[in-house]
């Protein structure tokens, strides 16, 4: 016998079935995204963990002359998931006296740079090449990048930007290992090797805040200006 075929009833049938897939699949999107969500905020957690473990080395440290001068050191702060980290020298008198980063004059204006490019500190990393002041702000010696490095290595492994801002000669040389002049590499794209296997960070250099305030030119403030652009431009950020 051959049995009619009931087509209002195939359809229906065939729309519950739809109707149950794509909740079935809503369903399951939603707990994907949740779990990616939970997925992302733990993994952020553990980043700001590791970091603080690395900061409270910094305040233990004494491996070279700096760590019996200061009075605070400085390991550096910011957002674990940065997308961009700016790498200062090393410590002033008011981070010294704070244990923070670029908080003085040439952290204002650093403050000025990230507010123009519609960014917040908190979206940053900031952090600087030593972790403790050097006397009268003289510059880094060899001796003192050398044993305080392995720690801004280890920050930028864990944060893993995508680009990071060289800030001054000292921060470009020491990042890119290498003696040019900072009229020579700024405003160009350069590579940080984070590791094996990793893929490089793109570093930008550009002048030091610090710098931009001794030497205080339109010229010099549209040179930072172009340099933070075609990092916002490389992140795919507005240009305001
Ligand atoms: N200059 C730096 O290089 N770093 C700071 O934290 C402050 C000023």
């Amino acid at each position: 016998m051959v049995k009619e075929t009931d087509i209002n009833k195939v359809v229906r049938q065939h729309l519950e079935m739809e109707q149950f897939f794509t909740g079935f699949t809503v369903k399951r999107e939603s707990k994907m995204g949740e779990r990616q969500q939970q997925k992302d905020d733990s993994s952020i957690t553990k980043k700001a963990e590791e970091l603080e473990k690395i900061a409270e080395e910094v305040r233990r440290c004494c491996q070279c002359g700096l760590g019996s001068l200061r009075t605070n050191a400085v390991p550096g702060e910011g957002n674990p998931n940065a997308r961009i980290m700016f790498i200062g020298e090393a410590p002033g008198a008011d981070e010294d006296a704070q244990g923070r980063p670029f908080v003085g004059r040439a952290g204002q204006l650093l403050d000025k740079v990230i507010e123009a490019c519609r960014l917040k500190r908190s979206d940053v990393f900031i952090a600087n090449i030593l972790k403790c002041r050097p006397p009268e702000n003289r510059d880094p010696r060899p001796e003192e990048i050398i044993s305080c490095l392995p720690y801004l290595q280890r920050q930028i492994e864990i944060i893993d930007p995508e680009i990071i801002v060289a800030l001054g000669a000292h921060a470009a040389r020491t990042l890119l290992n290498t003696n040019k002049a900072i009229g020579q590499i700024r405003g160009q794209f350069h590579e940080y090797y984070a590791g094996l296997g990793r893929p490089p960070i793109k570093v930008m250099v550009t002048y030091h805040t610090a710098y931009l305030l001794r030497n205080y030119s339109p010229e010099n403030r549209r040179k930072v200006w172009e340099d933070m652009k075609k990092v916002l431009a490389e992140l795919g950020l507005p240009i305001p």
